[in-house]
C-alpha cells in the first residue's frame, strides 16, 4: 500500500492573514482534508505532530528532525510537507519546491502541479533547493508545498475557502504519481441502477404499487424482504428495482377483462364518480376499453 507522511509547519506562530489563524493552525486544518481523500484511495498516512500555536513547550527543530526519523522509520513512498508563505502582504503564488535534480520529486511535482493549475488561478513557480532539511534529508521523494501567502488576505481566504479542491487536487497528483485510481470521499454511494422508492400512502397496495411500476407484488415483496404483501403500511418506503422503471411519475393500471372505467375509478381512486379524470389523462373520449390496455391513473 501507498504511504505518504504528511508534515504540517512546527513555527512557534506565524499569524495567517485571517484573524484568529496562523499557519500551523491552517496547514493541519488542510491535511485533515488531504488524510480523508486519501485514505478513499487506499493510500496510508502518518502526521507528523501539530504543533499549537505559541507552545513552548516544544522545540520546532526537534519535531522536524522527529518527523523525517519517523517518515524514515516507517518507510514512506511520500514525504509531504505542507506550508504556507509570507512576504510584505503583496505577493500571491504557489511556489512548491523539489530536492535539485529528484526524477522522483519532479514526477511528483509533475502530477500535482498538473491539477493545481486547474483550481489556482496565480502566479505557480516550481523551483529546486538544498536549503530545506526537510526536502533534503528523507528517504522518500519529498515535496514542499508554500500553498500561498499567508500573510496576504486574499491568498489566505483562498486557501481557507477551498481546502477541498486543493486536496482533491493533491490526492489526484498523488495517485497519478503511484498509478492508482483517484476516489472521491465525497461522492455520493451509488444506488443499484434504476431503482427507485416509493413511500406508500394511505390505501396503498402491494399489488398497486406494482402495477404503477410495471412489476408484480411479487417480486415487491421479494425485494423488500417483506413477509406478508398485504401487511404495508402508510410511510413505509418500498423499494422498486431498476429497469425500465427509473422515472415512474404516474401511476398506471393494466385493464382486465371484464374493467369498466367507472370499476377502475372506484377501485384504483376509491370513487367511480372520478372515471372522466382517466378518460381525460388517457385521451378516451368513449368508454371503450379492452383488456391489457395501459391506463394512466390521477394521483388519489
Ligand atoms: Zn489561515
Amino acid at each position: 500500500m501507498a504511504k505518504v507522511y504528511l508534515s504540517a509547519p512546527y513555527h512557534w506562530y506565524n499569524p495567517c492573514a485571517i484573524a484568529g489563524c496562523d499557519e500551523n493552525t491552517h496547514n493541519n486544518q488542510y491535511l485533515d482534508v488531504l488524510e480523508k481523500h486519501l485514505h478513499a484511495c487506499g493510500i496510508e498516512t502518518k502526521r507528523g505532530y501539530r504543533r499549537p500555536p505559541k507552545d513552548s513547550t516544544t522545540d520546532g527543530d526537534e519535531l522536524m528532525i522527529q518527523a523525517v526519523k519517523e517518515s524514515d522509520a516507517w518507510g514512506a513512498d511520500i514525504h509531504y510537507i505542507s506550508h504556507t508563505n509570507a512576504f510584505n502582504g503583496t505577493v500571491r503564488g504557489y511556489r512548491p519546491m523539489i530536492y535539485p535534480g529528484s526524477t522522483r520529486g519532479k514526477k511528483l511535482a509533475d502530477c500535482i502541479l498538473k491539477y493545481r493549475k486547474q483550481i489556482y488561478d496565480q502566479p505557480i513557480r516550481l523551483s529546486e533547493t538544498d536549503e530545506w532539511y526537510e526536502l533534503r534529508v528523507p528517504a522518500a521523494a519529498s515535496y514542499y508545498e508554500e500553498h500561498v501567502f499567508h500573510d496576504n488576505k486574499a491568498d489566505a481566504q483562498w486557501f481557507h475557502d477551498n481546502m477541498e479542491a486543493i486536496a482533491q487536487a493533491t490526492a489526484k497528483g498523488m495517485c497519478d504519481y503511484f498509478g492508482i485510481a483517484y476516489v472521491d470521499p465525497n461522492a455520493e454511494p451509488e444506488k443499484p441502477t434504476g431503482e427507485v422508492e416509493y413511500t406508500v400512502k394511505p390505501g396503498d397496495t402491494l399489488w398497486g404499487i406494482a402495477q404503477a411500476y410495471g412489476t408484480t407484488h411479487q417480486e415487491l415483496a421479494a425485494y423488500n424482504g417483506i413477509q406478508d404483501p398485504s401487511l404495508i403500511y402508510p410511510g413505509q418506503v418500498i423499494k422498486i428495482p431498476g429497469g425500465d422503471t427509473s422515472a415512474p411519475a404516474q401511476r398506471k393500471y393494466t385493464v382486465k377483462a371484464g374493467d369498466s372505467l367507472w370499476q377502475i375509478a372506484q377501485d384504483q381512486l376509491g370513487d367511480g364518480s372520478r372515471y372522466p379524470e382517466i378518460q381525460k389523462l388517457n385521451g378516451i373520449t368513449g368508454s371503450l376499453i379492452r383488456p391489457g390496455d395501459r391506463l394512466v391513473l390521477p394521483e388519489k
